[in-house]
């Protein structure tokens, strides 16, 4: 089933998003709804850093894609007064390619790397010594007569983001001063950020109509706004231009997006277990290849939320659906005893 690129909720940016996003990213930390334990320390870090008139220490951002790590970073530069420039693992192919982008920083500047844990480790080579002295080591020459020389660099701050701290190699990772979480936000954060959105984009929204759509949001900022857009469309040519609770859940179904903001790629995975795997535990992989569909796809966007939700778990046997899974597809569960406990807190450590 090829739904992933066409996916509503998925909370990886698509083509589609890029302007918009830019117009409704948050400036500042005030603006920036939710997180309060991260705003709240790094408040205390900018003010220190500020004070001292020293660039902040490194920053590790982690936590499932569309939660606001960029924004996050973006805003970090605003409220320091310094530029960021963004880039990404993957896109930092060779050595000389991350040593041109150091060289080009000014003092005190932010530079960003999403998707951190994509870094070759030769790069990662280069940028240990970039990290802990602001310096760059190039080798000259070749064979006896290569000569190591030293470039010093402006006094710079890395913000690394990733979706998968675990995957850091643990030299990069002891180099972050500070490693912040990003965690799922509440459907009361969402709803405030869908609002906020509304009204950047001169859409009329009623509080109800921005719970329904928060409810359906996976906890994900991202989803939020793209759910926003859409229904916008839907309210104009079937509601009046106006999104209330009502508009909202008739197109959300419309959609094929459940109560719990669940589409068919998620009930396809939940359903492929309980029909082909007697509810689990099933491999990851065999599950992909079952659905016809990228391991990574469902280990990144699907099953953070199914965990969160206490549809799904994870043991060290394969996957397993709970309970609620079977009620939630319409289905009676199996009569058992051993209904895995604990599952919220089992989710997000699994997940780094
Ligand atoms: P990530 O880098 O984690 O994938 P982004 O920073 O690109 O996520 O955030 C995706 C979108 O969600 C942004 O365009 C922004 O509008 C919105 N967003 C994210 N976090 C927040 C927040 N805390 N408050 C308001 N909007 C947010």
């Amino acid at each position: 089933m090829e739904v992933t690129d066409e996916r509503l909720i998925s909370p990886a940016a698509e083509a589609g998003d890029y302007d918009s996003e830019f117009t409704l990213r948050p400036k500042t930390l005030d603006e920036y709804v939710g997180q309060d334990k991260i705003k709240s320390n790094l408040k205390v870090y900018l003010e220190a850093a500020r004070r001292r008139s020293e660039p902040l220490d490194h920053l590790l951002l982690y936590g499932p894609p569309g939660l606001g790590k960029t924004t996050l970073a973006c805003i970090v530069a605003h409220e320091m007064g310094v530029q960021i420039r963004i880039t990404s693992g993957p896109a930092i192919e060779k050595p000389g390619d991350l040593a041109a982008l150091l060289t080009n920083l000014q003092e005190g500047d932010i530079l960003f790397i999403d998707e951190i844990h994509r870094l070759s480790r030769q790069v990662e080579e280069v940028l240990y010594p970039a990290l802990e002295d602001y310096a760059l080591d190039i080798m000259i020459g070749k064979g006896p007569s290569a000569q190591s020389i030293r470039i010093n660099l402006p006094r710079f701050t890395l913000i690394g983001a990733t979706t998968r701290a675990g995957q850091l190699s643990s030299p990069l990772r002891d180099r972050f001063g500070v490693l912040l979480k990003l965690e799922l936000y509440s459907p009361d954060e969402l709803a405030g950020i869908i609002r906020r959105s509304a009204g950047l984009l001169g859409v009329a929204c009623q509080p109800d109509g921005a719970l329904a759509l928060a409810q359906c949001s996976r906890g994900t900022p991202r989803v939020a706004n793209r759910l926003l857009k859409r229904v916008r469309d839907f309210a104009e040519v079937i509601g009046g231009g106006v999104v209330d609770a009502d508009t909202a859940r008739q197109a959300l179904r419309r959609m094929g997006i459940d109560e719990l903001g669940l589409d068919d790629l998620d009930r396809s995975l939940l359903r492929a277990i309980i029909e082909l795997y007697a509810g689990g535990p099933v491999g990851l992989e065999t599950l992909a290849a079952a659905l016809g569909e990228e391991a990574v796809t469902l280990e990144d966007v699907c099953e953070p939320y199914l965990m969160q939700m206490g549809l799904l778990t994870r043991t060290p046997r394969g996957r397993c659906v709970t309970d609620a899974a079977y009620r939630q597809l319409g289905l009676t569960p199996p009569a058992r005893t051993d209904q895995p406990a604990g599952v919220v807190q089992q989710t997000l450590e699994d997940f780094e």
